[in-house]
């Protein structure tokens, strides 16, 4: 209702061509349109129904926190909306693409082209350096080889780990090690970043440097949607939303967000 409200409100200030397109860019599609979801797993003798007629729409910039107990679904929605598993029913328009029709090959491509992920345990590739790594999501997308490194320099040095880039993953702390995964997801500049749980085996002081980086990328306009249970980490996003037994329960504006930057001012350092 209020979006319709505040388009028309929009429409009616429109005045010349340029602002038509700006408007017509503003009202672009959004990120992320999920209508009416469901998700059965089946196990043979009995169906999970892991989500049960989800609706979400996500627009570009947003910083959303997935919150929810165990099983309430969180995972399953972000593995469709990461196009890793498709839904049951209901469709997913990802950038106004509708991958609910698309085949596996499509969906590793979009993947691969407007998705970067970051998961709980990292998934590093422990024989291979920082830098090798992030390098290697590139390898996939066209991109000519001096830029390939380059780009993954770039990206170690935005989430401050110039230094490191020749270390294996044994040698950075967890999070570092969470850092690199953070520059391998961006690597391929994607259109949304994925976080399932990502400061989930990290301490308290380093979660929230953590969620500085995604604050500062949110900031630089990133769309970021991430999975946590803990309601201090998903205070650091600017929307929250909690699912209860496949469905959406509350969905709520973050009021008084804190920038992590000033939280960790306040926190003990602890050595590496
Ligand atoms: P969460 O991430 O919130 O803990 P999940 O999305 O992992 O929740 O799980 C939601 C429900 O779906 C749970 O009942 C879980 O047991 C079930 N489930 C999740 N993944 C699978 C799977 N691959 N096969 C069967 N059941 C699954
Ligand atoms: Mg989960």
């Amino acid at each position: 209702m209020a979006s319709i409200i505040q388009m028309e409100a929009k429409a009616i200030t429109v005045e010349t061509a340029e602002e038509q397109r700006n408007f017509a860019a503003e009202a672009a599609v959004p990120v992320i349109q999920v209508q009416d979801v469901h998700k059965f797993y089946d196990l043979g003798e009995t169906k999970v129904h892991a989500l049960r007629g989800v609706d979400m729409t996500i627009e570009p910039g947003e910083f959303v926190a997935i919150m929810g107990s165990s099983g309430s679904g969180k995972s399953t929605f972000m593995n469709m909306l990461g196009c890793l598993d498709k839904p049951s029913s209901g469709q997913y328009i990802l950038e106004g693409t509708n991958v609910s029709s698309l085949d596996k090959k499509q969906l590793a491509a979009i993947r691969n082209r407007k998705l970067g992920f970051v998961f709980q345990g990292f998934n590093l590739l422990s024989r291979t350096t920082a830098l090798e790594n992030v390098e290697l999501p590139t390898l996939y997308a066209q991109m000519p080889k001096e830029q390939r490194q380059a780009r993954a320099k770039e990206v170690l040095e935005l989430v401050g780990l110039g230094e490191r880039m020749d270390h294996f993953p044994s040698q950075l702390s967890g999070g570092q090690q969470q850092r690199v995964a953070i520059a391998r997801a961006l690597v391929n500049k994607p259109a949304i970043l994925l976080a399932d749980e990502p400061t989930g085996n990290l301490d308290s002081r380093t979660s929230v440097e953590i969620m500085q980086i995604f604050q500062d990328l949110n900031d630089s306009g990133l769309t970021i949607v991430l999975v946590t249970h803990e309601p201090d980490i998903a205070q650091f996003a600017k929307r929250t939303v909690v699912f209860r037994d496949g469905k959406i329960r509350h969905d709520d504006a973050v009021k008084n967000r804190p920038r992590a930057a000033e939280v960790l001012k306040t926190l003990p350092t602890i050595d590496e």
